[in-house]
């Protein structure tokens, strides 16, 4: 124990002298209960412990009316106070002599291990014990009273007389006294700390309290032993919650417990604790010290996790320890929720079987994740900043940026199918959608571009593509494609205005290799046909088949004409020679329709159109021969157009009429009956030949119901006309049939009900159809042909010589009739041949015995020959050109009859 001199400056040394003569005539029973009190009154302030002691000291040098009264104060602190009791009702202060060897009593102590049981000796007093008096011999009577707590001495107190002696009942009365002490100390230190009454004092100044309880973090101030002596209610949240809720008056202070409880495991708190103990109290007080994540235990024995600070703070001489405490918990949570979804996130995106990239509002790419590393062969790294726009293939480079500015100046979404590309040259398809983002005030932000592998489509669509745009055949392109070129072409025409050209090619007699040698050698044809051209046309000419043995071109280069022809003939003379299949020596010619055009006068449609038409004019011509679309077949295709577009309405506004040609006998001139051909009155009145639209009607499918008209108005008219006694009965009608209309299943019904309609005997018709019609389909034919037959209806095959001229569909078809086609006979006088053809066909046909007609009769040389040649019937302008349906009968009249 070590015994010192009190500090000055401590406010003891301000201790005033109290006067207690007149409490000597106390009882002393009394007196005990006064001093009893007045050490208690401590209870509430025992902070001040040497004032405790002073208050003891007084109070027991008084009951005991000793002359001298000294008290030594342990403790941590590095000065002892010390209190002396001279006279009766005088505190000396620290200048007073002592009269007990300070370095004594320690020893003292020590020896005899004295820590409650007081002694006293009257004079002589024991050697041992006068040693620790300076002057023992003035002395009759010594008192020593230790003040021990919890085994720990905390106070000496002695007391001297030079005239009483002391007795054990001096002793029993002033025992209360420091049994109270003791207790004061006791309560002070276990319940509230050493330092009970901060609370109070801090509650009693406004601001330090409202700025404690408003602290937005936890604050406990404990002792140096840790026990809490304030709490605020935050820190009371913190580790006592269940309080806060179930109390109304707020917060339960924490105040009493040992801090220890809610740092258990916390032995940081520990050693900083002993260091600062070791620091200069001065200096410690600034160094405030902060551990984070604390695990904490709560009043309910749940575990927390707190930011901790702490520092040493002296208050009123005292060493307290402040904690600022902040609780982590919730935002550790929230940090590890954040971490395990960013984590869960990062595993997504790492995973995920699309590419993706979050690129900022000014480009630069902020996240890439493993799956856009795969496709654009650049790592996160490589992708950084805006390395990412590397990654794009040249070719989708321009458009791509384009849309993704459009998309971050407007905000739009965006997708597009683009090609990445690696560093090695490796090219991804993907489809590449953009995301715009925004931020939290609406900005964009930039955006998020997703991109998934489409390479197997592509390729896919690819080979689809290929089949589309190439013919499986010969290779060449298909229409679409070619199509594709020529608008490619007339964008190019509208920048250099360059000229566009285009060859509609059509084999001639083509369908007869097929028919003849069979479809596969009229395939080995096309294909060969097809090598001929890219071997003669240039390489950035675009060679297309368009089906069948339709071809087409289009010349890669601005060109004149007459070089356009040149190239034009090289292909006539090239697919013209002669070709080896399969053993087969065949020969086979082209025709060809030449269009040029510039983006400004024409069009890829009517470019395509005006070559077809030029092509149907070279055949009409002649074939093996190119055409050129100029401004007379321009008239003419204007003409076509417009006389399509007229003879749609012809129908229903009743612009058809029939003429009847009449055919006669060869040598009487009478009437053996009439052929019906059809005129079309266009829309300006005038009449249109039969060879101006019979194509058309049949190329735009109206043939058929123009056909059944005509059957409709010839039964009609017959029926009319045999209302007046001067028409024969024996009298027919020819009508003619195109073959769209004979292979239309309607028509045998058609006439049936035409016949019934108009109550027309069906041996009063005829039905002239030419040989083209057979060729195509020969058994459908042969069945039509039968049931006409049945029917009652007569047969003629019309422009015999034209074609192939078959003498075997004389025999195997029910023909009744044979007309030789008129250019036969009109030249039948220049060719010594061609009437001894037309001699033997008339004998022929008399063996089989059809009846022959001579359709083209003009001249009277013309008939003499064909009656010598044995023609029964003549039909021409010698006798009379086609007439109109209110002349037929007074042509009868005029003519009269064949019997
Ligand atoms: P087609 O069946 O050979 O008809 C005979 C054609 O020869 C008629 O021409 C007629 O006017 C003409 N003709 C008659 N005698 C002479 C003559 O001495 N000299 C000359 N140069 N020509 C003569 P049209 O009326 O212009 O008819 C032309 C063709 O139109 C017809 O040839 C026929 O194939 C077709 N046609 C006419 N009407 C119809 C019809 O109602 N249906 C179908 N499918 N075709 C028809
Ligand atoms: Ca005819
Ligand atoms: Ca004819």
């Amino acid at each position: 124990m070590k015994n010192t001199r009190r500090n000055a400056t401590h406010p003891s040394s301000k201790q005033k002298a109290v006067d207690i003569s007149d409490k000597i005539e106390r009882r002393t029973d009394n007196l005990t209960r006064i001093a009893i009190d007045d050490v208690q009154h401590f209870l509430f302030d025992p902070g001040e412990s040497y004032k405790l002691f002073e208050a003891l000291l007084q109070n027991i040098a008084e009951i005991t009316n000793s002359q001298y009264a000294e008290c030594y104060i342990s403790g941590d602190d590095a000065e002892f106070p010390l209190y002396q009791h001279t006279e009766l009702g005088v505190i000396k202060q620290k200048e007073a002599t002592p009269f007990v060897h300070k370095s004594v009593l320690a020893s003292w102590v020590e020896q005899r291990n004295v820590l409650t049981s007081a002694v006293y000796y009257n004079s002589p007093i024991p050697k041992g014990t006068r040693a620790l008096f300076i002057e023992p011999e003035s002395l009759a009577a010594v008192m020593i009273l230790p003040i021990s707590l919890n085994n720990e001495l905390r106070a000496v107190c002695i007391l001297a007389s030079e005239i009483h002696s002391y007795s054990s009942s001096t002793l029993a009365q002033i025992r209360p006294i420091i049994d109270a002490v003791v207790c004061t100390l006791k309560s002070a230190e276990t319940v509230r700390g050493n330092f009970t009454g901060l609370d109070q004092k801090i509650a009693n100044n406004r601001y330090l309290s409202s700025l404690i309880s408003s602290s937005p973090v936890g604050i406990l101030v404990i002792d140096q032993g840790g026990t809490i002596i304030l709490s605020n209610p935050v820190s009371q949240d913190i580790f006592d919650p269940d309080s806060v809720a179930a109390d109304v008056n707020g917060p339960k202070s924490l105040s009493g417990i040992n801090v220890y409880d809610f740092f258990p495991s916390f032995d940081g708190f520990f050693q900083w604790s002993n260091q600062n103990d070791k620091l200069n109290r001065d200096t410690d007080t600034h160094r405030p010290r902060l551990w984070e994540k604390v695990q904490a235990r709560k009043k309910d024995g749940s575990m927390c996790v707190v930011n901790l600070t702490l520092f040493r703070l002296t208050y009123e001489n005292r060493r307290l320890t402040t904690l600022q405490i902040q609780d982590i918990t919730a935002f550790r949570q929230k940090t590890e929720e954040f971490k395990s979804t960013s984590q869960q996130l990062n595993a997504l995106t790492q995973l995920a079987p699309v590419g993706i990239l979050h690129v900022s509002i000014d480009w630069q790419c902020i996240y890439a994740n493993a799956k856009w590393t795969e496709f654009s062969g650049l790592s996160q790294e490589e992708s950084a900043e805006r390395n990412w726009i590397n990654a794009i293939h040249p070719n989708d480079i321009g458009s791509l940026l384009m849309a993704l500015r459009n998309s971050l100046q407007q905000g739009s979404d965006h997708n597009q199918e683009v090609r990445l590309i690696s560093p090695k040259g490796y090219t991804t398809w993907v489809d590449f959608s953009v995301r715009v983002l925004f931020d939290e005030d609406g900005n964009i932000d930039g955006f998020l571009g997703t991109c998934h592998d489409i390479t197997e489509r592509y390729v896919n669509q690819e080979k689809l593509r290929h089949i589309a745009e190439y013919d499986g055949l010969t290779g060449l392109a298909t229409r679409m494609l070619f199509q594709d070129r020529l608008q490619q072409a007339f964008y190019d025409s509208e920048r250099d205005n360059s000229m566009v050209s285009v060859f509609f090619l059509d084999l001639d007699g083509f369908k007869d290799v097929n028919d003849t040698l069979g479809h596969d050698i009229g395939d080995l044809l096309l294909q060969k046909v097809a090598d001929r051209l890219i071997n003669t046309l240039r390489k950035n000419d675009t060679v297309a088949r368009f089906g069948g043995d339709e071809f087409v071109v289009m010349l890669g280069h601005d060109e004149f004409l007459t070089e356009v022809t040149t190239v034009a003939n090289k292909v006539i003379e090239n697919v013209a020679k002669v070709y080896n299949i399969n053993g087969h020596e065949l020969f086979i010619t082209t025709s060809l329709g030449i269009a040029q055009g510039t983006n400004q006068n024409s069009s890829p449609k009517v470019l395509l159109k005006n070559a077809d038409f030029a092509l149907y004019n070279a055949k009409k011509e002649g074939k093996n021969k190119y055409q050129v679309f100029n401004q007379t077949l321009e008239a003419s295709s204007k003409f076509r157009v417009s006389l399509l577009n007229d003879l749609r309405t012809g129908l229903s506004t009743k612009r058809f009429e029939l003429y009847y040609q009449a055919i006669c006998d060869s040598s009487t001139n009478a009437v053996s009956g009439f052929e019906a051909l059809l005129r079309f009155k266009n829309k300006n009145g005038k009449y249109v030949m039969p060879d101006k639209f019979i194509a058309l009607l049949e190329e735009n499918n109206m043939i058929v119901k123009v056909g059944e008209w005509v059957i409709d108005e010839v039964c009609r008219q017959l029926s009319q006309w045999q209302l007046d006694d001067d028409f024969p009965s024996q009298a027919y009608i020819s009508f003619n049939v195109s073959a769209k209309q004979l292979l239309n299943n309607d028509l045998v019904s058609h006439i049936k009900s035409a016949c019934e309609t108009h109550h027309i005997d069906p041996k009063q018709l005829v039905m002239e159809v030419t040989e083209s019609v057979i060729i195509n389909k020969p058994k459908k034919v042969e069945q039509i042909f039968a049931e006409i037959k049945d029917f009652g209806v007569s047969l003629a095959l019309d422009d015999f010589g034209t074609g192939y001229s078959s003498l075997s569909y004389l025999q195997n078809y029910p023909f009744n009739i044979l007309k030789i086609d008129k250019s036969f006979i009109t030249h039948l006088d220049q060719s010594v041949n061609n009437s001894k053809i037309v001699k033997a066909i008339i004998a022929l046909a008399n063996s089989l015995e059809l009846r022959v007609i001579a359709e083209g009769v003009e001249t009277t040389t013309s008939k003499d020959l064909t009656v010598k040649l044995g023609a029964d019937l003549i039909q021409g302008y010698l006798i009379s050109k086609p007439i109109s349906q209110q002349s037929v009968l007074p042509f009868i009249k005029e003519h009269g009859l064949a019997q």
